[in-house]
């Protein structure tokens, strides 16, 4: 689960991880209260959306008045801002943040995150912080510090000096950057994040350290341990079909293709998305409905599929182990019955109760096509979109 930069600042104040003083607003009257608060200029007014590039796409500006911030935080505010993150549609701005501008002597960048392969906790650092690091990394790789952190060892004493020289910080700022970089630690530990990005953390000219940016990323499946963050959700940034399926536990990703699937494991999922891309398709989504699906579950994971404008084709691969195909079949037919069934859709249905879950399909009289394996399915699907 992704927050707003200014929640993570919030957070990051409680775990003494140095930010610049600022508070979100949500209208023009807002922002220029809250610039007034700050007590002096420049003010800077940063647009808050899930997503990073914001300054490349004109969504952080300086304002070095308050007929600057009114005029300032009513552009940014209602615009549709367009980053390389966001997609060509962009994303619409709700939020601010505004904040006390900072003399920025160099910009660095900062990030920890999960490290599969190694199974420790990655801390990533760049004296080439801004707003190319993605640049940086493609190009000048080298120029990239890693430092794995045991989780059982927690971070230790040599190697907040390692990041710290490797940053070229300054002695004169180098314990407050230490400070900085194990409270950061203990804030990704206690929240069970699975990403902390600062970018750029900065060197001011009188030497001192600051997070600039904020982006966090906490594991969902430890939010249960986390009640106090639930709250911090802004549902206003997902994918309202996403919002939707995890409504049903669904697990359900929204992709850009044009073929729909429907599936039953999250790894039969995987390998029938590869098998529609094997065959000359682009699958629209990832939908795993699960091992013990209800038939409520079902109707539901159609209907979402369905109300999704870009699936020309839908493929269904269940395979009977758990969820009974007697039972999935008689989900589809509800879901059809309730929705209509208006593309083609190819059904490929092996295990318990197979032939009952046929025959129930069959009487329906839906308008399905049968596929006999997995490799004809992907032919079928692939022929009807193509
Ligand atoms: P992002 O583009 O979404 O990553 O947004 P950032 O929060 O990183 O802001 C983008 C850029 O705006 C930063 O890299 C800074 O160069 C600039 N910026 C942000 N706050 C300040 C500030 O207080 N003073 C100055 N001079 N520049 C700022
Ligand atoms: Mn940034």
């Amino acid at each position: 689960m992704k927050i707003h930069e200014y929640q993570a600042k919030e957070l990051f104040r409680k775990y003494n991880v140095p930010v610049p003083d600022g508070n979100a607003a949500f209208s023009v009257e807002e922002a220029k209260e809250s610039a007034a608060n700050l007590g002096g200029f420049p003010v800077v007014v940063k647009a808050q959306i899930h997503a990073g590039g914001r300054g490349k796409g004109g969504g952080v500006k300086l304002a070095s008045s308050m007929e600057e911030v009114e005029t300032l935080a009513g552009q940014i505010l209602g615009m549709t801002l367009v980053t390389h993150q966001t997609g060509p549609e962009g994303k619409l701005v709700k939020k601010l943040l505004i904040e006390a501008g900072q003399k920025i002597e160099k910009e660095l960048y900062l990030s920890l995150l999960v490290d599969r392969a190694t199974a420790s906790i990655v801390i990533m650092a760049s004296r080439d912080g801004g707003m190319d690091i993605e640049e940086v990394a493609a190009n000048t790789p080298e120029r990239i510090i890693k430092v794995y952190i045991d989780p059982l060892m927690g971070i230790q004493g040599y190697q907040l000096r390692q990041v710290g020289f490797g940053l070229e910080i300054p002695p004169a700022a180098m314990k407050q950057f230490s400070q900085l970089l194990s409270n950061l630690y203990k804030f990704f530990i206690a929240n069970d994040c699975s990403m902390v990005e600062i970018n750029p953390l900065i060197l001011t000219s009188d030497d001192k350290v600051l997070a600039l940016d904020a982006k966090v990323d906490f594991d969902s499946n430890a939010l249960y341990r986390h009640k106090d963050l639930m709250g911090l959700r802004d549902l206003d940034e997902e994918d309202p079909l996403e919002v939707e399926a995890s409504k049903f536990n669904l697990n359900y990703i929204n992709l850009d293709g044009n073929v729909g699937n429907i599936v039953n494991g999250a790894g039969l999922a995987m390998a029938t998305m590869d098998i529609i891309k094997n065959a000359g398709a682009t699958p629209a989504n990832f939908m795993d409905v699960g091992g013990g699906a209800t038939s409520e579950q079902v109707e539901n994971a159609f209907r979402i599929i369905l109300d999704d404008d870009k699936v020309k084709a839908l493929l269904v691969n269940i395979f009977g182990g758990i969820l009974r195909c007697d039972i999935f079949a008689r989900g589809v037919v509800d879901a059809a019955r309730k929705t209509g069934i208006d593309i083609p859709v190819v059904v490929r249905m092996e295990g318990t109760n197979v032939d009952e879950g046929k025959k129930i399909l069959d009487d329906a009289g839906l308008n399905l096509t049968s596929a006999f394996d997995l490799s004809d399915a992907a032919r079928k699907i692939a022929a009807a979109v193509n």
